[in-house]
Formats: C-alpha cells, sequence, structure tokens
C-alpha cells in the first residue's frame, strides 16, 4: 500500500491525525538518531520582513534573505565510511600517513641513478633485480646498476629516476639508456597527493565517491557526520488524490510530494512524508504543529497563492513567524518563508513546475546550508547559444526548461517542450533551467543564454 513513511500513513489521515496537536508521534521510529534535535533556527533569529502589499521581491533578494538567516542545525554522529556518502563533514579529515606512502614509479621501465645517465650518450647499466607493486625491490641500485620496475612499485634505495620501458633496450642484463633523460622523472613523490598531517578534507566537505576514495587512501574506516537534516513535507489541497484512492470527479492525483520525496532523498535528508493535508484549518495547524516538533524543516506546496494566503496567514502569524512572497519570478512566483517553532518553513507554490523551481532555486541551497555544506557548491551556469526564440516581459527571472544539443553550429539550447508551470513533462524532458534575468525582453535564435544543468557528475 502507498503511503506510509516514517510511521504516518499518507493519505486521509489528515484530520484523525492531527486532530490533537500535542500528541505524541513515532515520527522518526525507522532511525537511529544521537542526541537532541538542535534547533536550526533559534527562536531569537531576526526573521526577514513581509513583502507587503504588491510588492515583487527578486529571486536574488529572496535567496540572500533565506541564507543570510539560517545556520547549520546541530549534532554530528560517528559512522562507517560508506555511510558517509552524501554526508557533510562536521570535523576535517587529516592524513594519518603521506598519500603516496612511499616515492614509486609512474611508469613500467628501470629504476636508475641520475648520475650514471650521459646527456649526449648512450648509458649501458647492468640490470639487478625487479621492483613490483606491492613487491618493493630489496637491495639498493648502486652505481651503474638498474632495476626493472613497474608502475605504483616502490623506487628503491640508491635510485631516484624511472626510465619508460619503451626508451630503453634490453639485452640480457644490460640495458641501454638513451641521452636526454630527466633527473627524478617519471617518480611519484610520497606525500605528494596527500602530506601527512595536511587536512584531506575539510569540515563542511559533502561526501561523493571521490571523497569516500579519499578517506579510504588514507586507510580511515569511520569519519564524524553532521547528522541527518530531518524534513517534514506535505501536500495541500482538496483536490489532490493519493495514489491508491480513485480518483472521484475534479480530483487529481498529488505529484508535489513524490518530486519532493525524490529531491530531499537525492539530498540525504530524513524525510518524514505527511501525506496529503486538506485546505481545513484545523487540519492544516495540527499538521504544522505536529511537523514543527519532529523535524529540522517543513516544506509545503499548494495554498500560498493570494486567496489562500489569506487564508492561512492568520494561522501562521499565531504559529511561528511567516513571510509571505510575491517572488519576481515565472514560475514559482508565491511562496511562504519562516519559522514554526524550532523548524524552517518553507511554504511552495502549488503548480508542479513551479514547486520544483522554487526547490532547486531556493530550498536546495537553504538545505545544504542547515545540513553545513560549506561552502555551497557554485551554482553552474554556462552560456550557451539559444535555438529558439521568445518574448519575455522585464521585471522578471524566467527558468525555462531546456535542452542541451549540438546542431550543425556546435552546443545549443532548445525549451522542453510545453512551458506552463503546470506541465511537468517540460522537466523530465529537461536537462537543464535556461535562466533569462529580469531585464531581458526577449531571445532571439542565436542569441547566448543562462543555462543551469540539473545533474553533475559527482
Ligand atoms: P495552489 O497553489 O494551491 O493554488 O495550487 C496551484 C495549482 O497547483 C492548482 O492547479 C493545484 O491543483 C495544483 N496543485 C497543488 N498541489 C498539487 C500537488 N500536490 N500535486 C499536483 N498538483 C497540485
Ligand atoms: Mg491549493
Amino acid at each position: 500500500m502507498e503511503g506510509k513513511r516514517g510511521g504516518l500513513t499518507s493519505h486521509r489521515p489528515a484530520r484523525r491525525r492531527y486532530a490533537r496537536p500535542g500528541a505524541p508521534i513515532p515520527l522518526w521510529e525507522n532511525e537511529g538518531h544521537p542526541g537532541p534535535i538542535g534547533p536550526s533556527f533559534p527562536e531569537s533569529t531576526q526573521m526577514p520582513q513581509f513583502s507587503s502589499g504588491d510588492d515583487f521581491l527578486s529571486a536574488a533578494a529572496a535567496r540572500s534573505l533565506i541564507l543570510d538567516s539560517l545556520s547549520p542545525a546541530g549534532g554530528w554522529e560517528r559512522v562507517a565510511i560508506r555511510a558517509a556518502l552524501g554526508r557533510v563533514l562536521a570535523h576535517d579529515v587529516r592524513a594519518p600517513c603521506d598519500v603516496p606512502a612511499h616515492d614509486n614509479s609512474a611508469m613500467d621501465g628501470y629504476a636508475v641513478r641520475a648520475a650514471d645517465l650521459s646527456s649526449d650518450a648512450e648509458a649501458t647499466l647492468a640490470v639487478t633485480g625487479t621492483a613490483l607493486a606491492g613487491h618493493p625491490f630489496p637491495g639498493a641500485v648502486g652505481t651503474g646498476e638498474a632495476v626493472r620496475i613497474m608502475t605504483g612499485a616502490p623506487i628503491p634505495q640508491g635510485a631516484d629516476t624511472v626510465v619508460m620501458q619503451e626508451a630503453a633496450r634490453r639485452e640480457q642484463e644490460d640495458v641501454f639508456i638513451p641521452p636526454g633523460q630527466k633527473k627524478g622523472q617519471n617518480v611519484r613523490r610520497a606525500g605528494e597527493d596527500l602530506a601527512a598531517g595536511s587536512i584531506a578534507l575539510a569540515a563542511g566537505r559533502r561526501c561523493g565517491p571521490a571523497e569516500l576514495g579519499l578517506i579510504a587512501s588514507l586507510g580511515i574506516a569511520e569519519v564524524t557526520m553532521r547528522r541527518r537534516l530531518r524534513v517534514a513535507f506535505f501536500s495541500t489541497g482538496d483536490e489532490l488524490a493519493s495514489i491508491g484512492q480513485p480518483l472521484a470527479a475534479g480530483k487529481i492525483y498529488d505529484s508535489n510530494r513524490y518530486t519532493l520525496f525524490g529531491a530531499l532523498s537525492r539530498l540525504g535528508c530524513e524525510l518524514l512524508d505527511m501525506g496529503v493535508v486538506p485546505d481545513d484549518p484545523a487540519a492544516l495547524e495540527a499538521a504544522f504543529v505536529d511537523a514543527s516538533r519532529a523535524a529540522d524543516v517543513i516544506i509545503t506546496s499548494g495554498g500560498v497563492s493570494v486567496g489562500d494566503a489569506d487564508f492561512i496567514r492568520d494561522m501562521m502569524a499565531r504559529l511561528g513567524e511567516v513571510s509571505f512572497w510575491k517572488l519576481a519570478i515565472k514560475p514559482g512566483r508565491p511562496m511562504a518563508f519562516g519559522r514554526i517553532g524550532g523548524a524552517v518553513l518553507f511554504g511552495l507554490p502549488g503548480n508542479p513546475v513551479a514547486v520544483m523551481v522554487s526547490f532547486y532555486q531556493f530550498v536546495q541551497d537553504a538545505l545544504l546550508t542547515l545540513m553545513g555544506v560549506a561552502p555551497l557548491p557554485p551554482a553552474g551556469r554556462f552560456a550557451v547559444r539559444a535555438g529558439f526564440a521568445m518574448r519575455k516581459p522585464a521585471g522578471r527571472v524566467e527558468y525555462l526548461r531546456g535542452r542541451l544539443q549540438h546542431d550543425g553550429a556546435g552546443p545549443c539550447v532548445t525549451l522542453a517542450g510545453a512551458q506552463g508551470s503546470g506541465v511537468l513533462r517540460s522537466m523530465s524532458e529537461a536537462d537543464c533551467f535556461i535562466i533569462l534575468p529580469e531585464d531581458c525582453t526577449g531571445v532571439q535564435a542565436g542569441d547566448i543564454v543562462s543555462v543551469q544543468p540539473f545533474n553533475g557528475l559527482a
């Protein structure tokens, strides 16, 4: 049955589940958590002010209002290296040893003494043994001698240079080295990747595959990570049906909880899926109160556009401090941001594309900040030639869904289907946002536009 998450049933329970605010709910029973939830948003924090009346807030101003008011949530735990994937280092990781641990060969060839080589004539050396990766040559390389060496094998005592085998000529126990070799060539120095005692990874780094490998290369089995961020989320709207329910007249299936589930899972958050909450003041209030007790962050979708916002604004003012913003962006104009108890609240718009745009443009970096990621990863925007044309009013930022491709003239970006804010297929078919700034009044094919790719490698 669809809908069970974190000990909560996700649909139709809203009234029953939230009828008694304050009743204990086993929200996090599926995970072990060291320590209490530290308030991520101390109640003394000065909240950003309401934007009043018809004022529109720019995307840039909204981002800095959000990011400036957040600091990392407290708490950390020791975890085994594999469990660090996607999480954030609480402490610096220092190298306990040099990496590589010893001078070693970057090539298959011969370990030699540079002093034995000549700058203008071939040198003849006697081969006295072999050094393999994992099997060092036990002796030393004396004057007039060479050791056959393989990539990764420690440089034998006495040798300082490796001549690649393609450059050398071997005859029985002698090897002939042509002139022109450089002292120290093809040798990887001990500590050249990481010197013992140096910071290999700084606190605040989110661990991906490369970081796991780096930690493993230091022989470290356990690392200290910040605890995972707890995020409660629900959809609001009387029209929403959950998967598994028949679709009655006028209803639509709730998709926002699934896009949010995907985006939040990728960030490595602990999720509390609270299902669908109807447009009912008592049910909404109970949901907000429960969520604020259980989570660091509450994310909702729907119910923040003009008519709805009036309806929940009074309630929010009672429960915490929440600003309702009209952002000068498309899609995703309405958004609520604030605090309820110790939890940060993001009230996203209802339209499915608007949810994703506001999540990626505003919420994701806020969550990374709360997770302790520092510095935040760069936005990764690139200038690309437009393969489409469109008009646009000045005064707002537009986030179009695009596809990066190559045409005869090189890389370009085209639109990924219909651009309505309810057309989720445009997100699915896109691989980037095309970001048109406030002062842009239109795009001609061939103009250079700014794109933000959805996926990075690491
Ligand atoms: P609202 O912001 O609540 O006025 O919703 C704006 C539009 O988004 C309406 O067409 C809603 O039906 C739609 N919508 C709201 N929430 C969801 C959801 N969870 N899944 C799909 N569509 C939604
Ligand atoms: Mg609604």
